[in-house]
């Protein structure tokens, strides 16, 4: 049952593609603050889950809850970005010409960035929050580097960062490691490890050393569903985890 203090609450929530059920009844919940990676074998619905939350795609049925209050299924993906929440795509999106900073600046919410980088007045809210954000992305020392000089993993963190300039109070990030060096993958765990207390984070993905990395709840999905939840040592014992890992 859903708990009263829940940032997402997805309740019973299936879709049907062509005849083919992609999420059948699918629940959990996260909480404020929360950290959570969700995994499952290809197929098992995770990127549907995502369009889901983000307005994307429309369930057949079943609600998804954002702060107890708002149902996400009535609304459309622009009024769910504006509420505060957030989406990473697996591919790193920067402004390749402009500087670390630059990009930061140009993220800044509500489009007053664009205005404030035209006219190069930056208040210091602005500027206090963008220098935390270098910080938080471990790009202090590239703020004036060209994005499109950074790394890979680099260029990964300066969209989060961007991302955190809206101030989302929920963000999803899909397959952020892919790619990445050992290094990077566990900066970047440490990364999300560190903003999830003051937002929640909900991360899909593969890589399970990553998501050892991450320390968090699991939530496993399979055919649509949650398999199974808990910690990662204690799901990776689940015959039916392991069945559905191993058996294909
Ligand atoms: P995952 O991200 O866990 O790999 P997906 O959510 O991408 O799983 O896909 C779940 C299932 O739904 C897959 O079998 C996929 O082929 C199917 N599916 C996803 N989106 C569509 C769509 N737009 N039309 C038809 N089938 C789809």
């Amino acid at each position: 049952a859903a708990q009263a203090n829940t940032i997402l609450y997805v309740d019973g929530v299936s879709v049907t593609f062509d005849g083919f059920r992609a999420l059948n009844s699918l629940s959990f919940y996260v909480e404020p603050g929360e950290l959570r990676a969700i995994i499952g074998p290809n197929g098992a619905g995770k990127t549907t889950m995502m369009d889901i939350i983000t307005g994307k795609t429309r369930p057949d049925t079943g609600d998804v809850m954002f702060r107890s209050e708002v149902d996400l299924t009535k609304l459309d993906e622009a009024e769910i970005a504006n509420l505060g929440i957030g989406r990473k795509f697996q591919k790193p999106t920067v402004f390749e010409s402009h500087t670390v900073f630059d990009n930061l600046l140009l993220a800044c919410s509500g489009g007053r960035g664009v205005f404030q980088a035209l006219f190069h007045r930056l208040g210091n809210d602005e500027k206090r929050r963008i220098e935390q954000t270098l910080e938080t992305i471990m790009l202090t020392d590239k703020r004036g580097e060209t994005a499109a000089n950074l790394s890979h993993g680099q260029k990964q963190w300066l969209e989060i960062g961007m991302l955190l300039m809206q101030e989302p109070e929920l963000l999803l990030v899909d397959e952020p490691v892919a790619g990445m060096t050992d290094s990077e993958t566990e900066q970047t765990a440490k990364l999300l490890r560190s903003i999830a207390t003051d937002r929640s984070v909900v991360v899909v993905e593969h890589d399970m050393e990553f998501v050892r990395d991450l320390d968090c709840k699991v939530t496993v999905l399979h055919e649509g569903s949650v398999l199974a939840e808990g910690r990662l040592d204690h799901v990776q014992k689940d015959p039916r985890v392991i069945e559905v890992y191993l058996g294909r």
